[in-house]
C-alpha cells in the first residue's frame, strides 16, 4: 500500500545516498508522442538526478506496449527518435544511462513465457490498474497483450535485475506483480531475481490545456519540443475559470491551480505565493506568468534539443549502443534462467 511504499522510500533514499552505484533503476516510456511537462516534472527530472548521483540507470522505450490500448503503432521510428532527443536534451547521458527499445532486446521477451506460467488468470483479472486501463481503452475487446501487461512489465524490470522502479501511485499494483513473479520464480527454480522496490513519485498530476490529465496522446500537452511561440499559443488557449482572483486550490479550482503549479515548478517556488502575486490579474495575467516561467525554464533544454535534432544519425547510434548493452544484460540473465530451469542445452 501507499503508506508502506512511502516509508520504504525514505529508507531507500538513505541507502542510495550511501552507495548509489549499488542500485540499478529501470524506467521507460511508450513512444506515443513527444514528452511533455507532466513527464518532465513527474519522472524525467528524477531520472536525470538518479543518473547524476551515480545510480545505474536504464530507460526502456516500450514500443510493443503502444499496442496495449490501440490496434496499430504509428510513426514508430520518428517517435522513438523523438523520445531519445527528449531524454538527451533533458540531461540523460548515454555514456551513463542505457537507452534502449523493447523490441530490440529479444532475450528480454523470452522471459515472458516462464513468467506467464507463474501467474493465474484470476490474479490478472483482479489487477486494479489493468481493470482501469481496460475501462479506458479505445479498443472494443481486451487483447491478450493488454491482459498480460503486468507480466510484460515484470520481464522489463527483472531482465536487468533492477532494484528500483520509479512509479506513480497508480503503478504500485503492477510492481506487486513483478515482486510476486520474482518471488515465485526464485521459490520454484532457485534464487535468480531480486524483488524490486518502488520509488514512489511525489510529483503532483499536471493538467493539460483542456483541464484533463496532460497526456501525450490527448493533444492537450505542453511538450518539451514546442517552440516558445507554440507554448504561448497553447497556454493562451488553456481552460481557466471566471474568477479573476488567482488562487492555488487544487480541489476547488483544478485548471487554474494546475497552471499556477506549473509556473511554480518552473520557478522552483511555492504555488501559493505565485498565485498571491498574480492576485486579481485574472486568467490573462496567470497565462502571461505561466508562459514566461515555462519558456524561461525550458530555454536551455530546447536549445540543446534543437542542436541534437540536427544529427539524427547520432541519435540512432545512441539507440543502437543502448540496445546492445541491454541485449548483453538480457542474455546474461537468460543464461541464469536457463540454468535454473534446466534448459541450457
Ligand atoms: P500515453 O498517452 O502514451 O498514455 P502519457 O502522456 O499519458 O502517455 P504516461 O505513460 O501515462 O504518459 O506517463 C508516464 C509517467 O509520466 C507517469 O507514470 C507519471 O510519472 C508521468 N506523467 C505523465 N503525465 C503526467 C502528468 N500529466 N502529470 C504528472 N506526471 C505525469
Ligand atoms: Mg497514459
Amino acid at each position: 500500500d501507499v503508506a508502506a511504499a512511502l516509508r520504504r522510500g525514505a529508507e531507500l533514499e538513505k541507502e542510495i545516498a550511501a552507495a548509489p552505484s549499488r542500485f540499478r533503476v529501470l524506467t521507460g516510456d511508450r513512444p506515443t508522442g513527444r514528452l511533455h511537462l507532466g513527464h518532465y516534472f513527474g519522472t524525467l527530472r528524477g531520472r536525470v538526478e538518479l543518473q547524476d548521483r551515480g545510480v545505474d540507470t536504464l530507460v526502456l522505450i516500450a514500443d510493443y506496449q503502444v499496442l496495449t490500448d490501440r490496434d496499430v503503432a504509428e510513426h514508430l521510428t520518428e517517435r522513438v527518435e523523438d523520445l531519445v532527443l527528449d531524454y538527451l536534451a533533458a540531461g540523460l547521458d548515454p555514456e551513463r544511462t542505457t537507452i534502449f527499445a523493447h523490441s530490440a532486446v529479444p532475450a528480454l521477451n523470452q522471459l515472458l513465457l516462464p513468467f506467464l506460467s507463474l501467474v493465474s488468470v484470476s490474479e490478472l483479472r483482479r489487477n486494479p490498474t489493468v481493470k482501469d486501463e481496460i475501462a479506458h481503452s479505445r479498443q472494443s475487446s481486451v487483447s491478450g497483450l493488454m491482459f498480460t501487461y503486468p507480466v510484460h512489465q515484470a520481464a522489463d524490470i527483472l531482465f536487468c535485475k533492477a532494484d528500483l522502479v520509479p512509479v506513480g501511485q497508480d503503478q504500485l499494483p503492477h510492481l506487486e506483480v513483478t515482486r510476486t513473479v520474482a518471488r515465485r520464480f526464485n521459490d520454484r527454480y532457485g534464487q535468480v531475481f531480486p524483488q524490486p522496490d518502488a520509488l514512489l513519485s511525489s510529483a503532483p498530476l499536471l493538467l493539460g490545456t483542456d483541464g484533463t490529465k496532460m497526456s501525450k496522446s490527448r493533444g492537450n500537452a505542453l511538450t518539451l519540443a514546442a517552440t516558445a511561440d507554440e507554448t504561448a499559443a497553447l497556454i493562451k488557449g488553456a481552460k481557466t475559470d471566471a474568477d479573476r482572483r488567482i488562487t492555488y486550490e487544487p480541489d476547488r479550482r483544478p485548471e487554474v491551480s494546475s497552471l499556477v503549479l506549473l509556473a511554480a515548478l518552473c520557478q522552483g517556488r511555492d504555488p501559493v505565493q505565485v498565485a498571491a502575486e498574480i492576485g486579481d490579474g485574472g486568467g490573462a495575467a496567470l497565462k502571461r506568468t505561466v508562459t514566461e516561467a515555462v519558456n524561461d525554464h525550458l530555454a536551455p533544454l530546447r536549445a540543446r534539443r534543437t542542436e541534437l535534432a540536427k544529427d539524427r544519425a547520432r541519435i540512432r547510434k545512441v539507440l543502437r549502443a543502448g540496445n546492445e548493452k541491454a541485449g548483453a544484460i538480457a542474455e546474461e540473465t537468460l543464461d541464469e534462467v536457463r540454468s535454473a530451469m534446466g534448459t541450457s542445452y
